[in-house]
């Protein structure tokens, strides 16, 4: 299940040194996606205990992980599993997701597994299947913005953007989905090696993202 580890990230959780733990295999198949590695299982594979007990060795200078991937939802009961233990031993626990299992989603919510959680919102629902590789159930997508938005858990939601498959309209529109557009944030698609599809995109600037973001914020 657990296919990498970053001992010490300062990017995957808002306002917190996390470990990150990247589980393997997704169900998506995003041609710009940068986990190739990840995602076909390339990489060296972790025991839970090993896991468990980097994290204990960690106590005293880290207090949250982040769960990501690949999609740690396709794991299921043995995600939930994974989860409980790492809150178990104390830590503050950030799922990503791509919200393709709302049912799981719902359960790990319900039962008040995770402080945080975000999804990807790969694009607006008409250009979902293209962008995500794979035919997708909206629905899913669709059920799990709900029970986020509708949680008390600290969220955010987020696209990662190439100009070849996001206009500044599709990002309007995605934003339309969403209730908080503070809680949205765009994520500028930047070419990798280790990409999926061996396809180069054209990339969003980040000033040319800070403009489109500042002025849909006027705008809503
Ligand atoms: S970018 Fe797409 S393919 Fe890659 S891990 Fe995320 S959802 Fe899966």
């Amino acid at each position: 299940m657990i296919y990498g580890i970053n001992a010490n990230s300062f990017i995957d959780y808002p306002g917190e040194i996390s470990f990150v733990i990247f589980t393997g295999g997704c169900n998506f198949n995003c041609p710009y996606c940068h986990n190739s590695d990840i995602v076909n299982k390339n990489t060296k594979i972790y025991s839970e205990e090993e896991i468990l007990n980097m994290l204990k060795e960690r106590q005293k200078f880290i207090a949250a992980v982040t769960i990501t991937g690949g999609e740690p939802t396709i794991y299921g009961e043995q995600l939930i599993n994974l989860i409980k233990k790492i809150k178990n031993a104390g830590y503050k626990i950030k799922l990503d997701t791509n919200g393709s299992n709302a049912s799981l989603l719902k359960k790990i919510i319900d039962s008040n597994l995770v402080n945080y959680i975000a999804m990807d919102i790969k694009n607006t629902f008409a250009k979902y299947q293209i962008t995500a590789g794979k035919k997708i159930n909206i629905d899913e997508i669709k059920k799990s913005i709900n029970l986020i938005e509708n949680s008390k858990i600290e969220y955010e939601f987020r696209t990662t953007i190439n100009k070849t498959m996001h206009t500044e309209n599709d990002i309007k529109e995605i934003i339309s989905y969403i209730k908080d557009i503070n809680k949205y944030t765009l994520q500028p698609y930047r070419y990798s090696k280790q990409q999926i599809v061996d396809t180069d995109f054209e990339a969003w600037t980040e000033t040319e993202i800070e403009d489109i973001m500042n002025k849909l914020k006027v705008s809503v």
